[in-house]
């Protein structure tokens, strides 16, 4: 096995392409050097070699030592150097770096080869003692930390005594003799804390630090790392061994990083950073303030500090030269490391550069106008779900931010408003013209109202799938939620933190794309949807064969979702619909109506509420698909909890609050989620389902007449198990129909259909298909049946599931595909096997997920629906799984 693949001198062994087995800094070293790229000469030791030494109780394959001496002595032929030699001594540094770049492995080691014999061989060589001593005390700290397990803080405070007593700010600022007692004081410090000498050989320094970075992919950091990032243990990390160039000969020499663009707003020019007199990671480490590489970014930054393009205009115009160079090789943006010795540049990593968002959209907009890339391209390089940022209003990366709580980050976006502690007290204030945040302990379907009045909600108690979260997402409303530090009061009216007591009325704001909470307003930054995003989104539309409709009822929703591109409703929740004002009251009697007639009575109220809901929907939507869906929740949702509201029922009705009482106990049910809900309620009271058959048929005519394009209305039973279920449900709703198109002598299209989301229904999906004349798989319950898990309970455990490493994701965020997906699967083939032209969509939560998405392109669904905010991800997350 070849363990061993050198680079140097315009010729690599390995390119690119081999970042499996050379980790992504090896494969782009080795790139670079093919590339005829100034790139000081090395070699990389294989992931493959990582993944036998720990096959093989951590001992090293038989052939790798030969296999390095015999890469030492090419880097030494390349250099006319030779490791270990003091007559011309080659220094290497030692890299780990694994496929992905992952924080958590192991430091690098600079300047190893260095010992008390060699540094004097170094400070003839470049005929400058203070540089041989500054890298030798760099080395020690480095290795004695990454190597030997000495925390590095202990050399920072022998360092910060030694400047404090010569009065020095500066690491510069010491003078050769005085580095050379601080190496004193540093090689007693390794004696005294570990017992033995700090190594003198390079031989024994290289092998330490080669085994240290494979010990490091075990290490405690990097498993957790891995485990938050889906990193498999089995991809192993790589060894870089390379030949030292040096930043810190003097004020001729420097250090940097760059991004080919600007990685925050995407803008087309080069963008980083450098130190003079400087070596490794001082640059980000903010030893000293670094300065600008461009002459436009000094000036921009209004510093003082001369650019690198001032400073250094030869070793600064190869630089640009290679950068732009680098980028149309990768056509990507790249994020860069240099290294200026003595004048020369040399270059040390390339590697795509992470970006925000926004910048992502325009570089991808960009790249895609240069030529660069191709429009799929671009689409592909956008990940969808980052989108979700730039709809939202967010707080200016330049405000001060005092934060006085953090939770998480439910829903993205931020808001600032007055506090108030309760859904009421947010409609009346909205309705006086105030902004307002709702804080609560945590919501519940009651609160729908209030969460609409608000700007933003926080919560104390609840994580990212509570209701809070779940609903302001589907809101696009930014929610904080389980701001455990928070102690919230209701009687009191006050919310406590830290110390500090806010009231209602007090201004807050919160940010849910990173869970803080802040006092006070601060400055916000509005979303900006044309330009690249706007490209990018109308390439997608063109490359995507699924739709994206909405789920949504009420007007704001449905015309937010038609602005971000929704091709009609996917799901309307009718029951969404009665929570609102005196609608609550309407229902409520309805539902603790005993007979029949009182029944149809309160069902009467209902009607034109209704009716004129949904012409208002078929309005904003002319001429698209709106999918309504009948009632739905158990009834208990409905009814009413405190004193106060029975009382208020009881009234309406002119019955006792006692009879109400007792026919609300009557109605309790013990497991609500699978008890008298969906289809089973239409079966039990037909009347329901007929009164809002009439308003979608009667609302149809109406927006018809209105628009001139008429939408076609399709009526969806939910949780149908049997075609018998099914078909009892469409004959109320077809004889509905036949009268009111009677009644207006106008002919009406609809479709009847069903929700799939019982596993009965997809077993049986063949069957259902002979009434159903569409199918749109409710995801959410249907992971809930499937299984067996109720949503409300699983936070308690799957939370442990997941650490434990059971379930790799929560399937009510990504939908399992191995389980739920497979029902899916089968409900589309059997339904398709008996009406080809049956439509299928998907509603449920996964449907604005863009993993879920790529799965229903891969069963050919015709279209997924989500909330309005998810629909320019789902757009483009449709198109990325059509190309
Ligand atoms: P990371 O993966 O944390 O970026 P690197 O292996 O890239 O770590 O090393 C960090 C820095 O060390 C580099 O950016 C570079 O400045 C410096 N460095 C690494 N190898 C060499 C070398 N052979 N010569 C000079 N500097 C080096
Ligand atoms: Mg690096
Ligand atoms: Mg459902």
């Amino acid at each position: 096995t070849k363990w061993v693949y050198s680079f140097g001198d315009g010729a690599a062994e390995g390119r690119s392409s081999d970042r499996d087995l050379l980790g992504g800094k090896g494969a782009n070293l080795a790139e670079m050097c093919s590339l005829g790229l100034p790139v000081p000469p090395g070699f990389t030791i294989t992931t493959a070699a990582c993944n036998w030494f720990y096959a093989n109780g951590r001992a090293y394959p038989a052939t790798l030592e030969a296999d390095v001496r015999a890469a030492l002595d090419t880097v030494g032929a390349i250099t006319g150097r030779r490791f270990g030699d003091p007559e011309k001594l080659l220094l290497v540094s030692v890299r780990s770096g694994a496929r992905a770049s992952m924080p958590g492995m192991m430091d690098t080691v600079l300047n190893l080869g260095l010992n008390d014999v060699t540094v004097e061989a170094l400070a003839a060589d470049a005929g400058d003692a203070r540089f041989a001593y500054d890298s030798y005390r760099r080395f020690i700290t480095m290795y004695s930390d990454v190597v030997l397990g000495l925390d590095h803080e202990v050399f920072e405070e022998l360092l910060e005594d030694e400047k404090g007593r010569l009065g020095y700010e500066l690491d510069t600022e010491f003078t050769a003799p005085q580095w050379q007692d601080v190496i004193k004081l540093y090689k007693a410090k390794v004696e005294e804390e570990l017992g033995r000498a700090f190594p003198q050989d390079p031989h024994e320094q290289l092998w330490g630090a080669i085994g240290a970075v494979f010990q490091s992919w075990m290490n405690h950091r990097a498993i957790t790392y891995r485990r938050l990032h889906d990193i498999p243990e089995s991809w192993g990390t790589a060894v870089n061994v390379q030949a030292m160039v040096f930043g810190n000969m003097g004020e001729t020499s420097a250090t940097g990083v760059a991004f080919t663009r600007n990685p925050s707003t995407g803008e087309k020019m080069l963008y980083g950073e450098f130190l003079v007199n400087a070596q490794g990671e001082d640059v980000v480490a903010g030893i000293r303030t670094p300065q600008n590489i461009t002459e436009a970014a000094r000036i921009a930054a209004g510093s003082d500090k001369p650019s690198l393009q001032k400073l250094m205009p030869e070793a600064f115009n190869t630089f640009v030269a290679i950068s732009n160079r680098l980028e149309q090789h990768y056509r990507d943006m790249q994020d860069l490391e240099f290294t200026i010795e003595r004048g020369k540049l040399w270059m040390l990593q390339t590697r795509s550069g992470k970006r925000t968002a926004k910048a992502a959209l325009k570089i991808a907009a960009e790249m895609a106008g240069e030529g660069l890339i191709s429009k799929e391209e671009a689409i592909c390089r956008i990940d969808p779900s980052a989108l979700d940022q730039l709809l939202h209003p967010t707080i200016d990366p330049k405000a001060q931010r005092e934060v006085i709580a953090v939770g998480l980050p439910a829903s993205p976006g931020a808001a600032t408003g007055e506090i108030v502690f309760s859904s009421d007290e947010a409609e009346e204030l909205k309705s006086a013209g105030r902004k307002v945040i709702l804080v609560r302990i945590e919501t519940s379907p009651e609160d729908i109202h209030g969460m609409h009045a608000s700007e933003g909600i926080l919560t104390t108690r609840g994580g990212m799938t509570s209701h809070a979260a779940v609903v302001a997402r589907g809101m696009g409303k930014p929610c904080v939620s389980g701001a455990g530090s928070l102690r919230v009061d209701y009687r009191a009216g006050t919310l406590i933190t830290m110390g500090h007591t806010f009231r209602k009325g007090d201004v807050i704001t919160i940010d849910g794309s990173n869970g803080q909470v802040l006092k006070g307003s601060v400055p916000m930054l509005q979303p900006e949807l044309s330009g690249d995003f706007a490209a990018i989104m109308e390439w997608a539309d063109a490359a995507r064969r699924m739709k994206v409709r909405t789920n949504a009822e009420t007007p704001a929703d449905a015309r937010m979702a038609r602005s971000f591109g929704a091709e009609g409703i996917g799901l309307c929740r009718t029951e969404h619909m009665f929570f609102d004002g005196d609608r609550i009251v309407a229902m409520r009697e309805m539902i603790l109506a005993d007979t029949e007639k009182d029944r149809r009575t309160a069902l009467a109220k209902l009607l034109p509420m209704q009716r004129s809901d949904f012409i208002e929907l078929f309005e904003i939507m002319a001429g698209l698909p709106v999918t309504i869906r009948l009632l739905d929740p158990p009834l208990h949702e409905f009814l009413p909890k405190t004193e106060e509201e029975i009382a208020e029922v009881a009234a309406a009705m002119n019955v006792s609050a006692d009879k109400l009482r007792q026919r609300t106990e009557a109605l309790h049910e013990f497991n609500p989620m699978l008890g008298h809900r969906g289809c089973r309620l239409a079966v039990s009271y037909p009347e329901i389902a007929e009164m809002q058959a009439r308003a979608i048929f009667e609302a149809a005519v109406e927006a018809g007449k209105k628009t001139g394009s008429p939408v076609v209305p399709e009526i969806m039973v939910p949780l149908v198990g049997l075609m018998k279920e099914l078909d009892y449900v469409k004959a109320r709703i077809d004889q509905v129909a036949q009268s009111v198109m009677r009644e207006t002598g106008v002919n009406i299209d609809y479709l009847v259909g069903t929700m799939i989301e019982l596993p009965r229904a997809a077993i049986r999906a063949h069957v259902i298909a002979e009434a159903a004349e569409f199918f749109s798989f409710g995801t959410n319950d249907l992971t809930q049946t499937t299984f067996g898990i109720s949503r409300d309970d699983a936070a308690s455990f799957l939370e442990t599931y997941r650490q434990k490493g059971i379930i790799e994701q929560d399937p009510f965020v990504s939908l399992d595909v191995d389980g739920v997906g497979e029902l899916v699967k089968i409900a589309a083939e059997k339904g398709r096997a008996t009406r080809p032209e049956i439509k299928l969509g998907i509603c449920g939560e996964h449907g604005g997920d863009p993993a879920s998405i790529h799965f229903c392109e891969s069963v050919g669904l015709d279209y997924v629906s989500c909330s309005p905010f998810r629909v320019p991800i789902a757009r483009l997350a449709a198109a990325q799984s059509a190309v």
